[in-house]
């Protein structure tokens, strides 16, 4: 039977199903460029016959020493063990879900994308009653719970008025399973102060608010739970609207940005010139530094992400690597004639500067480079965002029990 699947799965895969009454799970996967095959019955592995080849190995040995630890975990907190199905790896498969002093939380191995980077990691959320806006804040600025996440690597991944999620980011060969159980614990102990847990006794799509205790289940929306009836999928795609909705209406904040961007952008530039003052030697200045400052000026300004804005701080950051590399060769010329100052003198240099030099040529072209790289990156990446944020992930965790 096991031999069967291989024609058509050819990726790592859990599939649960039932024999007479019997959970049972077949597992697949990935080593090397081979596949294993396991299958357990009752939570205990039966030895499949790969007619003289050896199906059970390492990959699936060792997948199976960490979902029995997660179960063993999760347990000691009082978690029930339900791994994700819509995973194409093993190693992200394993959640739990439960209860920590009364707050639903749910551990998950997991991937998180950071722009264009794959950190592997867990997602931790946590479910409490509704806060206000200030509570946010005090949550984000407390003093206790940044040192929590800087002592196990973990930063907040989304908060909202009923929920978080918090993603870690394990450090390798060092941080066990028990670790991570116990960064978590840590961390609801510090939140505690701020939050409660929800009573979860309503559906939490507007206008919705049903109370029909029996058809009420716990949907994971981009990760973070929600409590919400039979309606769900209505109630996303209304969410999702509202999102889109609230997006628009944000007000752009192009001028500011800009004004901001302009200031940001000189920061960038400018303390490269005194490379030559003090080094007697001239690089260019390559847009990247101009364009980090840019950016971080033009967020300080809530300036929205768009195609413009985005297009204003490529432009800055090509203003600032010329303005940079020019006040530079002119720092570098003034130095070696003894800081005398002669406008004509200046005057023919900065045509020749413009004309022809390499060193101008050389920040042009890369920064041309790096810019067009980076503008198409943005933008795909924050294509990417919002797409999650009109159209986000679903997932319904079945029968888990609520209050
Ligand atoms: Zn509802």
């Amino acid at each position: 039977m096991v031999e069967k699947w291989h024609e058509f799965l050819d990726k790592e895969s859990i599939h649960n199903f039932d024999i007479d009454g019997h959970p049972a799970v077949l597992g697949i996967a990935l080593r090397m460029s081979s596949l294993e095959y396991f299958l357990l019955i009752d939570g205990k592995l039966v030895e499949a016959d790969g007619k003289g080849k050896k199906l059970f190995g390492k990959s699936s040995s060792q997948f199976l020493e960490t979902r029995q630890k997660w179960i063993d975990l999760g347990k000691a907190k009082g978690l029930e063990y339900r791994p994700t199905s819509n995973t194409k790896q093993l190693a992200y498969i394993h959640r739990v879900i439960g209860r920590i002093d009364d707050f639903l939380v749910i551990i998950q191995a997991e991937k998180k994308q950071f722009r264009d980077v794959e950190l592997s990691g867990f997602f931790f959320s946590l479910k409490y009653a509704s806060i206000d806006p200030e509570r946010i804040e005090k949550i984000k600025n407390d003093q206790i719970i940044s040192e929590i996440c800087k002592d196990w690597q973990m930063g907040l991944d989304q908060i909202s008025p009923t929920g978080l999620v918090l993603f870690m980011k394990p450090v390798p060969n060092e941080d066990t399973e028990e670790d991570v159980f116990e960064a978590f614990s840590d961390f609801i102990k510090a939140i505690s102060i701020h939050v409660r847990p929800a009573m979860e006794e309503r559906c939490e799509g507007s206008p919705c608010g049903s109370s029909i205790g029996q058809d009420l289940q716990v949907v994971l929306v981009n990760g973070m739970p929600i409590i919400l009836c039979q309606e769900y999928e209505k109630h996303i795609t209304d969410m999702g609207k509202k999102a889109e909705l609230e997006y628009h209406e944000t007000p752009s904040n192009l001028l500011k940005g800009t004004l901001y961007g302009i200031g940001g952008m000189l920061l960038g530039s400018l303390p490269w010139v005194v490379i030559p003052v003090i080094f007697n030697t001239v690089y260019p200045v390559f847009a990247i530094f101009p364009l980090a400052a840019t950016q971080l000026a033009m967020n300080y300004a809530k300036t929205k992400r768009n195609f413009v804005s985005l297009l204003i701080a490529s432009m800055l950051a090509m203003v600032g690597s010329i303005l940079g590399t020019y006040l530079s060769l002119i720092a570098f010329w003034l130095r070696n004639h003894s800081w005398i100052f002669d406008l004509e003198q200046l005057r023919e240099l900065t045509q020749r500067i413009l004309e022809d030099s390499r060193i101008m040529n050389d920040a042009i072209n890369f920064s041309w480079l790096i810019l067009g790289l980076l503008f198409i990156l943005a933008t795909y990446y924050r294509h990417k965002e919002l797409k999650r944020l009109f159209h986000p992930e679903i997932e319904v965790i079945p029968s888990f029990k609520l209050h």
